[in-house]
């Protein structure tokens, strides 16, 4: 299956300004002309950031069961602007605004707009639903976190972020030291290289380099490969593009939603073979916080059940000539 983002095509002329954007990201202005406090994608402060990943990789092998069951949503869910006394959702309305970590260079899931400055994509827009749940309609109140994929998991456990919303695995591992949402996008990993460079499937590419962000399962499921390529981490996937086009790298290896983003980018890119993965996209909390975690399983199931999320998958998600929107994925709960 190939899916394409529709209407948001970036052509090979722009990728130099779609990088460049991404790096402002941590400095535009977001989701509103009334007020910028609220909706600044905002990057951690370099010490914060260095801070964060000092010592923080999960140790992998844990069993958890079905990662893809979350907690059971509240019935009835919590009217809008109306957040239980004492629940984290009543913190957050307290607070005035809801903080969300995003990747802001993985375009469809999250990339700021050239033309607007505007962070957007399929995970922005799912916040934006969070948000608009907790406060009701009308001004946004979302205040974004520009993140690393190595800076997910610190950034929730310190509490830096409410909720990383960030192309984001449910992991046995992860789950060790975060909560997840219910499964809101099911991807899985396939393998992208230049068209012209005659390799079909990731097989083709043993002992040659393929990269992905570093501290994602793309990086780890490279290596698990038989025969295997040579993993060639990065910070952000959208450094694979440029070490791909630099002839450094052979192939880039992620999720194929990302991939497909990629090559919206290059046009002389292509992805090849099959699924070798199941990547489950959930939003991660803080485990001191089950109320939220319950509260984002409702509105979650309040946009499969009206629409929504089949409103914005159709525009991030799909194009011309590919498959329809699919199904919401089946929530799975346990406690
Ligand atoms: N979904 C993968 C992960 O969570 C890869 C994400 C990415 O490369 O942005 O590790």
């Amino acid at each position: 299956m190939t899916i394409r983002p529709a209407g948001r095509r970036i052509t090979r002329a722009t990728v130099v300004t779609v990088v460049g954007a991404a790096i402002l990201a941590a400095t535009v202005a977001c989701g509103t002309t009334h007020s910028r406090l609220p909706t600044e994608a905002e990057p951690l402060p370099p010490a914060t950031a260095a801070a964060l990943l000092a010592g923080t990789a999960t140790a992998p092998g844990q069993d958890c069961g079905n990662p893809r069951a979350s907690l059971v949503p509240p019935d009835p869910m919590p009217a809008p602007g109306d957040m239980p006394a004492g629940s984290f959702m009543r913190t957050i309305q307290d607070r005035g605004y809801l903080v969300v970590g995003v990747i802001p260079d993985v375009p469809p899931f999250g990339i700021v707009n050239p033309q607007t400055n505007q962070l957007e994509g399929f995970d922005v827009d799912m916040a934006k639903e969070m948000a608009t749940a907790i406060f009701g309609p009308g001004n946004l109140k979302i205040r974004f976190r520009a993140i690393t994929n190595a800076e997910r998991i610190p950034a929730v456990q310190r509490g830096l972020i409410d909720i990383a919303i960030a192309t984001m695995t449910i992991t046995c591992d992860r789950r060790r030291d975060v909560d997840f949402s219910a499964v809101y996008y099911d991807s899985g990993q396939r393998v992208l290289v230049r068209r012209d460079s005659g390799f079909r499937r990731i097989e083709d590419l043993a002992g040659k380099k393929v990269c992905a962000a570093a501290r994602t399962t793309s990086i780890q499921a490279i290596a698990t490969v038989s025969p295997a390529p040579i993993p060639y981490p990065v910070t952000n996937v959208a450094d694979c593009l440029v070490a791909l086009q630099q002839g450094t790298v052979d192939g880039i290896s992620t999720d194929d939603g990302i991939l497909t983003g990629i090559v919206d980018q290059d046009p002389y890119t292509m992805i090849v073979g099959p699924r070798f993965t199941n990547e489950p996209h959930g939003m991660a909390v803080n485990k001191d916080h089950p109320d939220f975690t319950r509260f984002l399983n409702g509105v979650l199931e309040t946009i499969e059940k009206n629409g929504r999320w089949a409103e914005i998958y159709r525009h991030w998600l799909t194009g011309p000539g590919t498959e329809p929107v699919p199904a919401p994925p089946v929530p799975e709960y346990q406690g």
